[in-house]
């Protein structure tokens, strides 16, 4: 018969002033509260870690400047509306340059 594997009962947590009693079924030495914080802590300082600094620039589409954070160096402009108008500004400017020299062309 297969038996659940445990870790042993009257076990309390480590953590001093707790005194929890552990589940035998906890493979730690705390209880789920204090499980909980360690394992908080580590995610907390692993991301932070992953996590670049955030700056504070200012959107590079002229009519908008707003400032904004990001962590993002290469980031532009604070939303993808404003890159999508700078990008068909950019467009449109190239394509009116275009059309002048045509004209000027032709005639
Ligand atoms: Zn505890
Ligand atoms: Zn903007």
């Amino acid at each position: 018969m297969l038996k659940t594997k445990t870790y042993g009962v009257g076990r309390i947590c480590i953590v001093d002033g707790c005194g929890t009693l552990l589940s035998a079924y906890n493979p730690s030495g705390v209880c789920a509260l204090h499980g909980g914080a360690w394992q908080d802590d580590f995610h907390r300082s692993s991301r932070k870690s992953s996590q670049r600094e955030e700056t504070t620039r200012r959107c590079a589409f002229e009519p908008c400047a707003r400032e904004f954070m990001t962590t993002n160096p290469a980031k532009k402009y604070c939303s993808d509306a404003c890159r999508m108008r700078a990008f068909q500004a950019r467009v449109m400017g190239a394509r009116r340059m275009g059309d002048l020299r045509g004209a000027r062309r032709a005639s």
